[in-house]
């Protein structure tokens, strides 16, 4: 038999009877998230920079902007890295403040500027002109961040794109003068951000831009007599999306880092420097879980699996292609002996979770697991074409289950409407 079953590759954590009772109080689709397994991986990535007194991981709240979720991010002592008001806002709600919190926004209104300046987050400038934009509007804080974009001289991804064409960053120049500027103004203590991958697997690469930030820290101590408190070496660290991809080695990341540091930082006068994180993806993406089921099927020139989620509930594979392995519950050893694509019910073509995908023979009335949505999904929901973002569940360490956002109704659709 040819058809290596695709479905069996990528292990889950629950079996059919668990998701199946849920759906008697949970109508599908509704998101499921691990709670376990993520304390897990947040404890993985702490060990791995334990070297480093004053690391510290914000989590980006775009991934997963639910306050349960921050709740546990905050107990496993991370910060927050937001990049709008309402994330500043769901942050405090939750008691993550200070310089638990990096804002590092673009584009930025005075009024997101105000609210990061009263939580007291360390504010991450994505451009020069907002240096004398936050001091006119609000005021130059004491503790300022710049975001570098190094252009040509890194390669990016298919997700963020070259960097000399993302339109994050100061260039190496505006940085150095940057620093000078906001030193003039009143700030004292300074920090320096890059982020120039997402989804990257390849683990050398975030070594790579530790050097790169630190190459810098040496060389604007020497050209402004500024001492960088910290670097931070964004997110982006990848998942295993696909069942042969291997997890990002995050000691590998670590140790690398600590390799680096003690060659560049400590020789350069520069110890203590905090190393800092804020990845979105890889501390929730592989924990949460999509549950849709299959409500109808179609066979035209191709063949066709409906289920009851759609784009609008996860927009990652119509958005950038991006592959999502499924599962169908109960068929999790049957050979994947059959193709389809699987797809929603918006009036776009794009909305499919899979195309020309292998899997079990799939029934009306089956419960499929896309996986990996735990960043970047409920999180990127609308309502285009009427649709309604979905419920999420938090599965807790002690086996229950806990509602942590209820489904939409009409009535929230019909909310803001004026009539
Ligand atoms: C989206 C984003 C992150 C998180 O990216 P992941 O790929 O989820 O790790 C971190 N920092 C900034 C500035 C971002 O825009």
């Amino acid at each position: 038999m040819s058809a290596v079953s695709s479905s069996v590759a990528k292990p889950l954590p629950f079996d059919e009877d668990f998701i199946r009772q849920l759906t008697e109080k949970y109508p599908t689709p509704f998101y499921i998230y691990d709670e376990r397994a993520i304390r897990e991986n947040a404890r993985r990535l702490n060990a791995a920079f334990a070297w480093c007194d004053g690391f510290q991981e914000y989590f980006a709240v775009k991934a997963t902007p639910n306050p349960h979720i921050l709740n546990i991010m905050k107990e496993e002592g991370f910060g927050a890295d937001c990049s709008s008001l309402a994330e500043l806002v769901m942050c405090e709600r939750v008691g993550i403040t200070g310089d638990d919190v990096m804002f590092t926004s673009n584009n930025t209104k005075a009024e997101e500027y105000a609210k990061a300046v009263e939580l007291g987050a360390i504010i991450n400038l994505d451009d020069i002109t907002h240096i004398p934009y936050l001091a006119d509007s609000v005021k130059m804080p004491e503790q300022l961040c710049f975001r570098y974009n190094p252009g040509p001289l890194r390669e990016g991804n298919t997700i963020i794109g070259k960097p000399e064409e993302a339109k994050y960053g100061f260039t190496k120049e505006q940085l150095f003068a940057g620093y000078r500027q906001a030193r003039e103004l009143g700030a004292k203590r300074f920090g320096l951000h890059t982020m120039v991958a997402s989804n990257e697997l390849n683990a050398e690469y975030f070594v790579e831009t530790a050097r790169m930030l630190f190459e810098l820290a040496v060389e604007l101590k020497k050209e402004t007599d500024i001492s960088l408190e910290f670097v931070n070496l964004g997110g982006g660290i990848g998942i295993p999306y696909r069942p042969g991809d291997q997890p990002v080695d995050l000691e590998h990341i670590g140790n690398g880092v600590k390799k680096l540091y003690d060659e560049m930082i400590k020789p350069a006068g520069l110890d203590p420097l905090n190393v800092l994180m804020e990845n979105g993806r890889c501390i929730t993406g592989p924990y949460g879980y999509l549950i849709t089921s299959a409500i109808h099927e179609k066979h035209i020139y191709k063949d066709y699996v409906g289920v009851d989620a759609c784009m609008a509930n996860l927009m990652r594979p119509g958005m950038y292609g991006a592959y999502h392995h499924i599962s169908v519950l109960g068929k999790e050893n049957a050979a994947a002996d059959t193709t389809c694509d699987v797809v929603g019910s918006l009036c776009e073509n794009n909305d499919k979770f899979a195309i020309d995908r292998k899997l079990p023979k799939v029934e009306i009335g089956d419960l499929l697991v896309i996986h990996d949505a735990g960043a970047h999904g409920h999180a990127m929901g609308f309502q285009y074409n009427g649709k309604l973002r979905s419920a999420e569940l938090l599965w807790k360490p002690d086996g229950s289950v806990q509602q942590i956002r209820r489904a939409e109704t009409l009535d929230d659709y019909f909310a803001t409407l004026d009539f």
